[in-house]
């Protein structure tokens, strides 16, 4: 069986850090990448995303499909610093729901503008196909099935479950649970593997957070349990955390919900791996997709 897996390119949320005491977790924005044997669909734009550009260079891999969660800047930053968008006979497809506040390409075009960047836009748009997805929308990207979903932050955002052969990933960051389990999120994550989940803060700094549009582990491993899935992946590290820091929430995480790991730069997890550890004992309806899938790329 072919082994759906995640690998973790950036793994901080809200700005990107450089500090001794960061090395281990890494201080890269939001950026990691979805993979089958046959298809890679990179998630989020984040700084992670400039090595990955120029990994693919080196491959010479010449078309990149990249779902956005959202368009604030630790998840678009790493965009104008991705090579491949200015080689021609590059393809980028980048495909996101709606921002609630102007088209996508009016966006991108945002992204290469003077006084804050030197390279204009009509540069780049040669090699861009852009997409903007409907809020609830499932497509295929090669091999793998994606849904989508809406979640809680100041600007829209959505979450993305990725299937393939049985397996199945989650990507939930920038999202607020409030007070209880978000009902939308637990259906998007049902019987997952593994949930990446926003943990940028603990449950002692939440509520002086509140509206912020962010998520604690103890949050996550609520859902986690709601929704059956056996490994919780924290994500969207804040930029003052430390490795130590991390790794302190992680033990009070994992003493809560035993599958539970910080993602840190580098990290690859499969699903498969998953699959071996047991799920919190409840009764999930997995989503179901409605068999008019369409092949996104
Ligand atoms: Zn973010
Ligand atoms: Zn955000």
């Amino acid at each position: 069986m072919a082994n759906l897996s995640v690998r973790f390119l950036g793994v901080r949320g809200s700005i990107a850090t450089s500090h001794d005491a960061q090395r281990l977790v890494g201080g890269n924005t939001a950026c990691l990448e979805i993979c089958t044997d046959e298809t890679r669909i990179i998630v989020d734009a984040g700084t992670g995303l400039r090595t990955l550009g120029n990994e693919r260079l080196a491959a010479g891999i010449k078309h990149s499909t990249i779902l956005l969660s959202h368009l604030h800047w630790d998840h678009v930053a790493g965009l104008p610093f991705f090579a491949p968008i200015y080689i021609p006979g590059h393809r980028v497809h980048i495909a996101t729901g709606p921002n609630g506040t102007m088209p996508l390409e009016q966006a991108m075009q945002r992204l290469f503008v003077a006084p804050f960047f030197p390279v204009e836009y009509a540069t780049v748009a040669e090699q861009l196909v852009l997409r903007e997805l409907a809020p609830r929308e499932t497509f295929m990207i090669g091999d793998i099935t994606v849904t989508m979903a809406k979640l809680n932050h100041p600007d829209p955002v959505y979450g993305f479950r990725f299937e393939h052969d049985g397996q199945t990933i989650v990507y939930a960051t920038d999202t607020e649970h409030y007070a209880c389990v978000d009902p939308t999120l637990k259906k998007l994550a049902a019987g997952a593997d593994i949930l990446i989940y926003d943990a940028q803060y603990t449950p002692a700094e939440y509520p002086s957070k509140v509206g912020w549009g962010h998520s604690t582990w103890a949050a996550g491993a609520d859902l986690a349990r709601a929704a059956g899935v056996p490994q919780l992946v924290l994500f969207h590290h804040d930029p003052d955390r430390t490795d130590v820091q991390v790794a302190a929430i992680e033990a009070d995480a994992r003493a809560n919900l035993p599958g539970t790991v910080a993602a840190r730069e580098g990290m690859i997890l499969l699903a498969n791996d998953a699959q071996s550890m047991s799920a919190p004992s409840v009764s999930v309806t997995p989503v179901a997709n409605n068999g008019q899938l369409t092949a996104l790329i």
